[in-house]
């Protein structure tokens, strides 16, 4: 997965405003015919687990899925990643982010250790579902050169807490 320097700062940003909880939300973005897929805007997404939990778990609603897919439409882009953050852990997936992973999705990981973002790793779900293959996370210095835009971050309505898949770190 390719993304510039600023996608990268505000999955960070996210993950240290949200320390010591777990941060989460969508990367939209494209898919490019050669395969590459660029992730282009960040929608962050309120941690809809219990207080209690935040700082193992994330939670997102189907409803989450559902804006995200509407705010990626609305700009021509795909839903392309989920992301999350570890506070003091590493940036690996977890027994319980595979229990929960889809497949299609990349997976964007970024580890916060005393409150400071350290490495953000990318990850896609094994066809067989035993487990997660790590795949580059390319931080592109500029971009492509037919003129593409940056949406801006737009963080949507929080979700009220309900019936949802809860992932730990
Ligand atoms: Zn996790």
């Amino acid at each position: 997965m390719e993304i510039w320097p600023h996608i990268l700062r505000l999955l960070e940003k996210s993950g240290e405003s949200a320390y010591p909880s777990e941060c989460c939300g969508f990367v939209l973005g494209r898919r490019e015919t050669s395969g590459t897929v660029r992730g282009l805007s960040v929608v962050a997404v309120d941690n809809a687990q219990a207080p209690d939990k935040r700082r193992c778990r994330f939670l997102m609603e189907a409803e989450d899925f559902l804006r995200a897919e509407q705010a990626a439409a609305a700009q021509g882009l795909e839903l392309t990643a989920v992301f999350h953050s570890h506070p003091d852990h590493p940036a690996e997936p977890s027994e319980e982010d595979l229990a929960h992973a889809l497949p299609f999705y990349h997976y964007l990981i970024t580890a916060v250790a005393q409150g400071q973002a350290q490495e953000t790793t990318c990850w896609r779900l094994a066809s067989d579902r035993s487990g997660f293959v790590r795949e580059p996370l390319t931080i592109v210095d500029k971009a492509p050169g037919n003129g593409e835009k940056s949406p801006a971050a737009r963080p949507p309505r929080s979700a009220p807490a309900g019936h949802g898949k809860p992932e730990a770190s």
